[in-house]
């Protein structure tokens, strides 16, 4: 089954498709998460879009279909997968129509105050991805990943200035997607303010469904 995660930054997208990942055996595809990767081993794309990820604009469309369309064509998506954060403009869900057939998306909802709370307070381990919240999920010891020891940071695109960025840009770019896909009978909403576990449940019923 190919799905769409669709919903504002820090709705909790890519906690919830971790646990996903897991009851389906599919892979989980972040784009955040690609170009994050490509940034800490100093690749080309890397250093392309550095600068854009930490002001919390978007990587131009073309740069990211592409790296999409050959993530898509691994032998590891045969059975399906999630994707999260892709698509998130009008173009890249029409360049997305002509890789592949999306069976679900799944719209993550959650108001703004909520949002900002949650991006604000993310913590996370450099080494292996772990994700914390100073307040709802926090470290036993404060500043430390429990099980590496190592300092956790804040993503620059987790500061004030860049949070209110990336909410514009949600707004105005990728907001429209949820009219895309209603229009495609594709679209289901989730309601996101709940703990992952209940996400989850909605999420899989959503997909029985
Ligand atoms: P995320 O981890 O999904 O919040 O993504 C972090 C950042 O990566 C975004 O704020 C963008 O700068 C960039 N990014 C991730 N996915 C996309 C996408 N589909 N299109 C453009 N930029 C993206």
């Amino acid at each position: 089954m190919n799905i769409v995660l669709l919903g504002p930054p820090g709705a909790g997208k890519g906690t919830v498709a971790a646990l996903l990942k897991k009851e389906l055996g599919v892979p989980h595809i972040s784009t955040g998460d690609i170009f994050r990767e490509n940034i800490k081993n100093g690749t080309e794309l890397g250093k392309k879009v550095q600068g854009i990820m930490a002001s919390g604009g978007l990587v131009p469309d073309e740069v990211t279909i592409e790296m999409v369309r050959d993530r898509l064509s691994k032998d590891d998506t045969a059975q399906g997968y999630i994707l999260d954060g892709f698509p998130r403009t009008i173009a890249q869900a029409e360049a997305l129509c002509t890789i592949d057939d999306i069976d679900r998306v799944i719209n993550f909802v959650l108001d703004e105050e909520e949002i900002v709370k949650r991006l604000s307070g993310r913590r996370l381990c450099k080494s292996t991805g772990r994700i914390y919240h100073i307040v709802s999920n926090p470290p036993k010891k404060e500043g430390i990943d429990d099980e590496t020891g190592e300092p956790l940071i804040q993503r620059d695109d987790d500061k004030p200035e860049a949070i209110r960025h990336r909410l514009e840009v949600y707004r105005k770019d990728t907001a429209p997607l949820i009219g895309f896909y209603t229009e495609k009978g594709l679209i289901t909403d989730i309601d996101a303010s709940v703990s992952p576990e209940e996400v989850l449940a909605s999420v899989l019923a959503a997909l029985k469904a």
